[in-house]
């Protein structure tokens, strides 16, 4: 199964992403993640990645392409993956476009997480991962129960540094102009699927499976 996840920020990738590799046995392909990682590494790459992400641009298009040939390359990958949040610009889908039939392995799905903007803002601003556990939150849509076992433990509830109002507006302005045109890119290609992705994880997850 090899299939992007397309949605903008607060959709739910990242989350549904995950729990179709446990099921599936394929991997996540975050670049956020592996940007993400190169910042933590604090190498001269990542400190220029973290100022491009803090404002909530994208970074360079030939630089994640380079990020997602070696990682598709990888032998976990052979048998699917589930690519979160790449890609993001048309560039971006025509390259794995040309990558895949170089390898000899096309798309099979887009599907399209179609969230209302109200409920993406929420899900951005109030989002929190428990220090201690890694545990995804949100102040908005947690139970004061679950929040409190992280904090109670002594852990701390963490935002990320562009879940911020400035940087959050950016990035969906930023998906606005440069991903949504990819809805028409798959659907002319006849592969893109759209799942309502508001309500309650598992939900979502259901509507997933059944749209795959
Ligand atoms: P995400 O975790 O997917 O929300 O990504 C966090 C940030 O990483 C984005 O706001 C971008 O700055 C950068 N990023 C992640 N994926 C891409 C991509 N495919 N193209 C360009 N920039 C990206």
């Amino acid at each position: 199964m090899r299939i992007v996840l397309l949605g903008a920020p607060g959709s739910g990738k990242g989350t549904q992403a995950k729990k179709l590799m446990a099921e599936k046995n394929i991997p996540q392909v975050s670049t956020g993640d592996m940007l993400r990682e190169a910042v933590a590494k604090g190498t001269r790459f990542g400190l220029k990645a973290k100022a491009v992400m803090d404002a909530g641009n994208l970074v360079p298009d030939e630089v994640v392409l380079g990020i997602i040939s070696e990682r598709l390359s990888q032998p976990d990958a052979e048998n699917g993956f589930i690519l979160d949040g790449f890609p993001r610009t048309t560039q971006q889908a025509l390259d794995l476009e040309d990558l895949l039939d170089e390898m000899g392995t096309p798309l099979d799905t887009a599907v399209l997480m179609d969230v209302d903007f109200d409920i993406l803002v929420k899900r951005l601003t109030g989002r929190r991962t428990c220090s201690l556990t890694g545990e995804l939150l949100n102040v908005y849509f947690s139970s004061q129960e679950e929040l409190d076992k992280c904090t109670s433990a002594g852990g701390e509830l963490i935002q990320r540094e562009d879940d911020n109002e400035e940087t959050i507006g950016n990035r969906l302005t930023v998906y606005r102009e440069s991903t949504e045109p990819l809805i028409n890119f798959y659907k002319q290609r006849e592969k893109l699927v759209t799942i309502n992705a508001e309500g309650e994880i598992d939900a979502v997850y259901e509507r997933l499976l059944n749209a795959l």
